[in-house]
């Protein structure tokens, strides 16, 4: 882009991202601009004979990074939608990937449309031949390239890809790991619907735990009694507001499109939402103060802003007057580099999205190793340490003359099931990631922020890959 004051595309952000992190490696500039550039962009169109009757729609799948296989990245439904986006998405999930040590390539994938227009049954059949043109040109498999949820879609299209997938591969025994974040009951991992916002709570909750970092930012360690403003009360807004709430934290605003509402005394969420499925908006709540422009919630005076809805939402336009010391992304692409400049000369800690968002992925990727191995998580091995607890109990009891009360017994000898294996593994992955981007950050006075210190760990493990595969010295 020639003039620097013209507005950058999304995609045009993420790669101004990456390359402010790569002056701070030695990579060659070859391999730079082998991490940097989408492998393969599929974009395509396809007829469908919806109740709204004949329609040629749109759809893209960008492969970003062949560095490992499987690649993976969610599937966006959304009118707005454009490859520009697309683009920028996939290079997001490559490096969201790599910093949490996720084994995969990153992916999108997007549909243009508003699923909110269209029926139930059209949905199915849309999302189905949006499948079968990924399968036509081998951009979905369990080996190749694996799906998933996105702004728009959820468990329900990814159990019409997994079945259509299996429709046309008939006796591939793996077919169920070519798409994740199904239903568990068709070969999903439960905690996958809510893993992006129990993650945003396990890094955010890190972030504050930071001593250091909170008193740089005035604010006192722990996440406990932080005031937070989230913006989208979806999938991720939902979920990052309820662990945020329960981990100690007040939801003093909430926005939708609609408009927002605010309670310096901290909103219920589940009331919220109830309320919202009653009368069609979040404004009116009892209590609360409406915002009917639901811009200015991300204005709000507290302590944490989660912007979770869509990108670009916090620009030069409204970067000088966000309040929140801490941004935590819930979102991929929230903040434009502009705004993020703006932030940053303000003292804000940027928590960046390709770090904070990626629970998800994580359990994605817990989810594709149970349909390869066909076997729960905990199946083989609950009651075998349920029964190893216990004569351990028996021997204390033994060695003490004290006996201990069934309801003790009970919570210490429970063997760990699936959801309590998926969450341990969650819980791992964001605290051990933090701690890697943060040092990084902390280990050169040059490097400015958490974002660019993510993408220069993302951007090395990725070198290391290449390197490793001899394409490159
Ligand atoms: P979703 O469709 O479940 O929820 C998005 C919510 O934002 C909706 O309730 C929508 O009404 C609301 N919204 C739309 N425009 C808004 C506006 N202008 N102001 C306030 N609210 C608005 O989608 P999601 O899965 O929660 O995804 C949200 C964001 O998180 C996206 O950027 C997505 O790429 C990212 N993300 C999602 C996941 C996941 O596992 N679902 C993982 C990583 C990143």
């Amino acid at each position: 882009m020639s003039n620097s004051k013209e507005k950058l595309s999304f995609f045009e952000n993420v790669n101004r991202n990456f390359d402010r992190a790569a002056q701070f490696t030695s990579h060659p500039k070859g391999l730079l601009e082998q991490i940097k550039g989408c492998n393969s962009v599929y974009a395509f169109q396809f007829p469908v004979r919806t109740s709204k009757g004949f329609e040629v729609l749109h759809g893209w799948r960008v492969e970003h990074s062949y560095h490992k296989l499987p690649v993976k990245g969610g599937i966006r439904y959304s009118d707005f939608v454009d490859e520009d986006e697309v683009k920028a998405l996939a290079v997001l999930m490559t490096f969201k990937c790599a910093v949490v040590d996720v084994p995969f390539g990153g992916a999108k994938g997007a549909i243009k449309i508003n699923p909110k227009s269209y029926t139930v049954t059209d949905l199915e059949l849309i999302t189905r031949r949006y499948t079968a043109e990924l399968i036509r040109k081998n951009y979905i498999g369990p080996g190749v390239d694996v799906p998933a949820p996105d702004y728009g879609s959820g468990p329900r299209e990814m159990a019409w890809i997994a079945d259509t997938y299996a429709a046309f591969n008939p006796g591939k025994i793996d077919a169920l790991a070519c798409v994740t974040g199904k239903p568990v009951a068709e070969g999903g991992v439960r905690g996958r619907t809510e893993a992006t916002g129990r993650g945003i709570y396990y890094g955010l909750r890190e972030a504050c735990d930071n001593a250091e970092d909170m008193k740089k930012l005035g604010l006192t360690q722990g996440l406990s009694g932080k005031r937070v403003v989230v913006q989208g009360l979806g999938n991720v807004g939902y979920y990052a507001s309820k662990f945020c709430h329960e981990g100690g934290a007040i939801i003093v605003g909430l926005a939708e499109y609609e408009g927002a509402i605010y309670n310096p005394k901290g909103l219920d969420i589940d009331a919220v939402v109830k309320h919202r499925k009653e009368t069609g908006s979040i404004l009116k709540f009892p209590g609360a103060k409406d915002i009917p422009n639901t811009l200015e919630a991300l204005e709000l005076e507290c302590d944490v802003l989660i912007p979770a809805a869509l990108e670009e939402q916090i620009t030069d336009e409204n970067a000088s007057r966000i309040k929140a010391k801490i941004i935590a992304e819930g979102a991929n692409g929230p903040t434009t580099a502009d705004a993020e400049e703006i932030l940053l000369k303000k003292g804000v800690m940027v928590i960046p999205d390709m770090y904070l968002n990626a629970g998800g992925v994580t359990v994605s990727y817990f989810e594709w190793l149970k349909n390869l191995s066909h076997v729960r998580f905990g199946r083989m091995d609950k009651r075998f340490e349920q029964s190893a607890f216990d004569k351990m109990l028996q021997a204390v009891e033994q060695a003490t003359g004290k006996s201990f009360s069934s309801f003790e017994r009970k919570e210490i000898v429970k063997g760990a099931d699936e959801i309590d294996l998926v969450n341990s593994g969650l819980e791992e992955t964001m605290t051990t990631a933090y701690n890697q981007i943060r040092e990084i950050w902390k280990s050169n006075s040059k490097i400015p922020d958490l974002r660019t210190a993510a993408f220069l760990s993302a951007i090395n493990k990725v070198a290391t890959s290449y390197v490793d595969l001899g394409i490159f010295p």
